[in-house]
């Protein structure tokens, strides 16, 4: 067996030493300045789990880096101390490191909140197109101040605890990056022009905040080597590289990465773990300084691979370690199994879009260790011992079957298909999506572990069935089906009496065009998530031709969220797929643009509906009709239809709800500042 050992080796970073090479970089959570005692739990969560560093995200240095929708860290003043000290010893409680990402946001701000003025190096707009905002100009006065605000948040910092204090020229989200770039830099003096002069900003700040660490707390360098994206970015074979060599010693640790964000965290359909490391394997070469890096990491074979090969000295996470805080425990006791393994989706990047509390689709405690007390390991407490029916072994079915027997419970999981997993079994089979069968397998793995846990596949069960199997209590989750009818996001009636012309993803995924001669089909998107972009890259790969038409203003917009709406356009050009936008679909094969009326006509084509689903519920309304089952329950697609994290999180509840959790007993625990029990 491989020796995991090398992953436990302590790391001297300057003056401090991380006790591990597991190394929680800076994310977002959602909590922000705002709910810290979320916040803080989910770190300390991190730091329970065996993760030697933990991070925290970007932290406003002051009132002028206003970054707000999005709730990002603040250590604006003195008052913002004791909030930062409370999270400080919450992570060194398990005897972690804590580290801080001391930012400004430049011309990334928007100070809707301050009223203040967004600077940066150049007059040009925010670099947030659907912001009507200009940045100003910095003076030298501006500059100066701009340097103090950072050595006096840098004050703060240590003063708060922290071991770590991070300067942040990353992911285009840095007024650091704003002056190192040319894009963004057109000033004419000392600050602007050449390489050294655009650098300037940034070794001043990297300097002042050495001299505030003292020798006593070490200092990282977040930066993004390359923008691979931008066709005029950083690349790591020039300028990018060019910044290392010239700070190469000057900070204690660098934590590298590629930016902006959706080059930074690509999802699974779009790239495999480690994908970072060809931009950025040369940093080892260029520094003595330990050197950190992400690529979504899950496996401990790699792990070691990196370390041994002097690719990386810390393993840095960010959703691998959402999806499983205790992953480090995990290997260090050789539990490599039972890794609640990242599928690399991105829904935990999508609540950042809205500002709010992380979900993670593997991790469905996520976000809730403060707020409902919940322990990704810690199994819920159950009051004596009982036998359990659940039917279907989806996502819902698998996690609540899970959740029960980690109780102490009886489980039984019936399925009618001869395979388990539902739709994440069957859409991982589709075009970029076969990390979604880790949502089944880790499942899978833990039922297989237990006495108490059975799985019979190829058992559909009626309502007899389950009255007579006589369980104490009976969940349902049947899942949902794709309508053919045309309803969607946009149409609640249904194309009257057309249906049996067109298809479904079920149909697609059912194999219905595999071996068929090559035809043409619109995949109509009224869905608005992956699927209908990937159902287009499946029928290509199936030799047919795929039209894309959506009602929307643009290609799959929730993916938007996720990153990923960038890479599937690019993809679906790839693929020579037709793209139409604000189009909507008002009889088979016949579609109205809605900017101009102007319509099209697809002859020859059958339509692909990717629309709204229709939950399976009928066995559920059976037995609430019949009566006689004691406790019955539903769970996931079936109570209505969403995503695999909605369901798996839908699955972890109604276990808890069927074992009387106290954690439910309550509305959500909100963070009040005033009234607060
Ligand atoms: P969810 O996302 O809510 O878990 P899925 O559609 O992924 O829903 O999974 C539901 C599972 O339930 C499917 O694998 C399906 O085959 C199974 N199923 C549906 N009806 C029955 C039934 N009557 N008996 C057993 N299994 C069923
Ligand atoms: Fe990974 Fe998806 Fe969870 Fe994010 S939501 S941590 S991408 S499994």
């Amino acid at each position: 067996m491989q020796s995991y050992d090398v992953l436990f080796e302590p790391v001297r970073i300057g003056p401090v030493t991380a006790p591990n090479r597991f190394y929680a970089v800076p994310h977002a959570t959602g909590h922000g300045w705002a709910q810290p005692m979320g916040a803080i739990a989910l770190r300390a969560m991190k730091a329970e789990g065996g993760w030697g560093t933990v991070a925290v995200q970007i932290c406003e240095i002051g009132p002028d880096s206003d970054m707000a929708n999005h709730p990002m860290e603040r250590i604006w003043d003195d008052g913002d101390i004791p909030r930062h000290v409370a999270q400080v010893e919450a992570i060194k409680e398990h005897g972690s490191l804590a580290a801080i990402e001391l930012g400004h946001g430049g011309a990334r701000s928007r100070n809707i909140t301050t009223g203040r003025p967004v600077i940066g190096p150049s007059h040009l707009p925010v670099l947030r197109s659907e912001v009507p905002v200009q940045a100003r100009a910095m003076d030298k006065a501006d500059i100066r101040a701009f340097r103090e605000a950072h050595k006096a948040a840098a004050e703060r910092a240590r003063r708060a605890g922290y071991d770590i204090l991070y300067v942040y020229a990353a992911h285009d989200l840095s007024l650091l990056s704003h002056f190192l770039s040319a894009n963004t830099n057109k000033r004419g003096d000392e600050y602007g022009g050449s390489f050294e002069n655009r650098l300037r900003l940034l070794r001043e700040v990297l300097e002042d905040t050495l001299e505030v660490a003292g020798g006593e707390r070490a200092v990282a360098l977040r930066f993004s080597v390359a923008e691979p994206d931008k066709p005029t970015g950083l690349r790591h074979d020039g300028e990018g590289r060019a910044v290392v060599e010239a700070l190469a010693e000057l900070p204690d640790l660098w934590d590298v990465n590629i930016a902006g964000w959706p080059a930074d965290s690509q999802t699974a359909r779009f790239s495999e773990e480690g994908f970072q490391l060809p931009f950025t394997d040369f940093v080892k070469t260029v520094t003595s300084k330990p050197v950190v890096g992400v690529g979504r990491f899950t496996s401990p074979d790699m792990m070691v691979s990196l370390i041994r090969k002097g690719r990386l000295d810390l393993i840095g996470a960010a959703r691998p370690s959402i999806a499983d805080p205790f992953l480090p425990t995990k290997i260090r006791d050789g539990r490599i199994e039972d890794i609640r393994e990242c599928i690399g989706c991105n829904v935990c990047v999508g609540m950042d879009s809205y500002g709010l509390p992380l979900r993670c689709t593997q991790n469905p405690t996520i976000a809730e260790e403060w707020r409902r007390g919940w322990h990704p390991e810690t199994p819920a407490i159950s009051r004596g011992r009982r036998e359990h029916l659940i039917v279907g072994a989806g996502p819902a079915g698998l996690e609540c079957a899970v959740t029960l027997m980690k109780a102490g419970q009886k489980v039984t999981v019936a399925e009618a298909r001869d395979e388990a997993g539902g739709r994440v079994s069957r859409e991982s089979r589709l075009p970029g999506l076969s990390s979604w069968a880790r949502v089944r397998d880790y499942r899978l793995y833990q039922l297989s572990q237990s006495a108490d846990a059975e799985i019979f596949l190829s058992s559909a069960l009626g309502k007899d069935d389950i009255s007579a199997f006589g369980a104490d209590t009976v969940t349902i989750a049947t899942g949902a089906t794709w309508r053919r009818d045309g309803v969607g996001s946009s149409r609640y009636e249904p194309l009257v009496g057309k249906a049996d012309d067109t298809m479904s993803p079920d149909d697609i995924m059912d194999g219905a065009l595999d071996d068929q001669p090559p035809a043409t089909f619109v995949v109509y998107d009224d869905d608005h998530y992956y699927m209908a972009s990937v159902v287009a890259e499946q029928l290509c790969k199936l030799g047919h031709r795929a039209i894309y038409a959506t009602p929307q203003s643009m290609v799959a917009t929730w993916t938007g969220n996720t990153l990923e709406q960038g890479r599937i356009i690019e993809r679906l050009q790839d693929l020579d797929v037709e793209m139409h936008v604000n189009t909507t679909l008002i009889a088979p094969g016949r579609f109205e643009n809605v900017l101009n009326g102007q319509h099209t006509e697809f002859d020859d084509t059958r339509c692909v509906m990717v629309g709204a689903r229709m939950p399976i519920d009928t066995l559920y309304a059976d037995l609430s009709e019949a009566g006689n089952i004691g406790a019955l329950f539903i769970a996931g697609d079936c109570v209505s239809p969403g995503t695999v994290q909605s369901a798996v999180l839908s699955g972890h509840t109604v276990a808890r709800t069927i074992l009387d959790d106290e954690s439910l007993r309550n509305h959500l625990r909100r963070e009040q500042l005033i009234g607060a029990g």
